[in-house]
């Protein structure tokens, strides 16, 4: 049965409607990105600017999906934009280095305390690919930790436990991965202690999905310590949180540094980057030596037609040059303890049980979790306890209802950007507390 937010989502969307039904045919699900399948449809976007953007029916959106967490700046922020304009105008590409990389890699350095030094990619996925490439290649280990839940792109290592999407990885490749649950430290213990052919642990240092299942900094740091006595290399999947959570990413927010940083998302000003930084020892498993017999079987080969192109660069070095200079992150986090505290009180005005917790620029939607359950310092099963979030026919309907309000999050997760204004938090208050209403009429909260 269509329900009222259903009809209402078809009402005002009937351009978006039409061209799912054409992409469905030349796309699997009809989208490019799993994240942007939706049922019934995703909408299409025609552009942003600032904190908004616009569907092809002319609806505005207050977006909270700033580009996957890469916009921080908002859209199309006017220095970026002319940075990549003049770039277009001396090229793209020149199959050669450039000035502008090394300005690019110098602010990665400069940002990011563990990085000594850097290697850029085109996405995420390539950069965690490249992270436990170099861990193995470092410590010639072979076996790599990772935790339920947290995501480090699409490859198939880092795919291990994944709960969908698992077609086509060899089983061999499964058995080079240790996957356990977040949170507690006597798991990791117990998994080096039993097995001496670990390389590395990989982690996103805010817990899964961004923070949406957060882990305690107690126990990133009992995994610092741990790397340290079993001689294995420590990796903080940075991808969103990188000059996010603070200028230097969750590292410099926490004051713990991992051996491997991966970065992307903001590091690229909104075109497409990543990098590995890290230990100089380390990443040098790419420097090639006098010695045949390593540069045979030890070094990392790597290549990459895009790898730090100079689009790319001009707008990653304008974006960490604005995020090093100026208060973008401040302003980002300042917005998001306002929403989280006009949500919360939405939530009790309402008498929805539940609570939102806010992590620098990431706000959480938890319905159905009280503060103690979501907090990792008090709760050492917080993630596992907030795993469900996201899924069922409620979060479903709370996203539909969201966009009718003129709001595109998903229904848990707001990540901002120093483009939102105070009255653009004041209206999304507002708007989700119509959604609320909305799901509350179907009966769903
Ligand atoms: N790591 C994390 C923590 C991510 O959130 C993502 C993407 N959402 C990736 C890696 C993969 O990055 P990309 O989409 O650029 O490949």
């Amino acid at each position: 049965m269509v329900t009222n937010i259903e009809k209402k989502y078809f009402e005002l969307h009937p351009g978006s409607a039409e061209r799912h039904d054409k992409a469905r045919n030349i796309f699997p699900d009809g989208v490019t990105h799993d994240g942007r399948r939706l049922d019934p449809f995703q909408i299409y976007a025609t552009k942003g600017s600032g904190a908004y953007k616009w569907d092809v029916d002319g609806n505005k959106l207050i977006d909270y999906w700033t580009g996957h967490g890469s916009m921080i700046l908002g859209h199309s922020h006017p220095e970026i934009v002319s940075a990549i304009q003049n770039q277009i105008e001396l090229g793209t590409h020149l199959s050669a280095n450039s000035d502008l990389e090394i300005e690019w890699g110098s602010l990665v350095k400069k940002l990011i305390p563990s990085a000594e030094k850097v290697r850029f990619h085109s996405s995420g996925t390539e950069a965690t690919m490249m992270a436990i490439r170099m861990a193995r290649a470092y410590t010639q280990k072979t076996k790599i930790i990772k935790f339920n839940g947290h995501f480090h792109g699409w490859s198939d290592y880092l795919s291990a436990g994944a709960t969908d999407g698992m077609g086509g990885i060899p089983q061999e490749t499964l058995n080079t991965m240790i996957v356990i649950e977040p949170g507690n430290i006597d798991l990791v213990t117990h998994a080096l202690e039993s097995n001496k052919d670990v390389a590395g642990i990989i982690v996103e240092p805010t817990g899964a999905h961004m923070g949406l299942e957060p882990i305690s900094t107690t126990f990133l740091q009992k995994l610092r310590d741990a790397a340290d006595k079993f001689g294995i290399v420590l990796i903080f999947d940075e991808v969103v949180t990188g000059f996010r959570v603070s200028r230097g990413g969750a590292q410099a927010r926490f004051g713990i540094t991992p051996d491997l940083t991966t970065l992307a998302k903001i590091l690229g000003g909104g075109l497409p980057g990543g990098a590995v930084a890290g230990k100089s020892e380390i990443i040098n498993m790419i420097e090639s030596s006098s010695d045949p017999n390593f540069n045979k079987n030890n070094r990392i080969g790597h290549n990459g037609t895009f790898n730090a192109n100079p689009l790319s660069a001009a707008a990653g070095v304008t974006a960490l040059n604005l995020i090093d200079s100026t208060n973008i992150n401040a302003i980002a986090e300042e917005r998001s303890v306002q929403l989280t505290k006009g949500l919360n009180d939405v939530l009790t005005r309402m008498e929805i049980p539940g609570c939102v917790t806010n992590l620098s620029s990431l706000a959480f939607l938890r319905i159905g979790i009280n503060e103690s359950v979501a907090d990792p310092d008090q709760n050492p099963n917080s993630a596992q306890q907030n795993r469900s979030l996201g899924t069922g026919d409620l979060s479903k309907q709370l996203g539909l209802a969201l966009i009718n309000n003129g709001i595109h999050a998903t229904s848990t997760r707001f990540i901002l950007s120093a483009a939102h204004t105070k009255d653009d938090i004041k209206t999304t208050i507002q708007a989700v507390e119509q959604s609320l209403i909305d799901v509350r009429n179907q009966g769903l909260v």
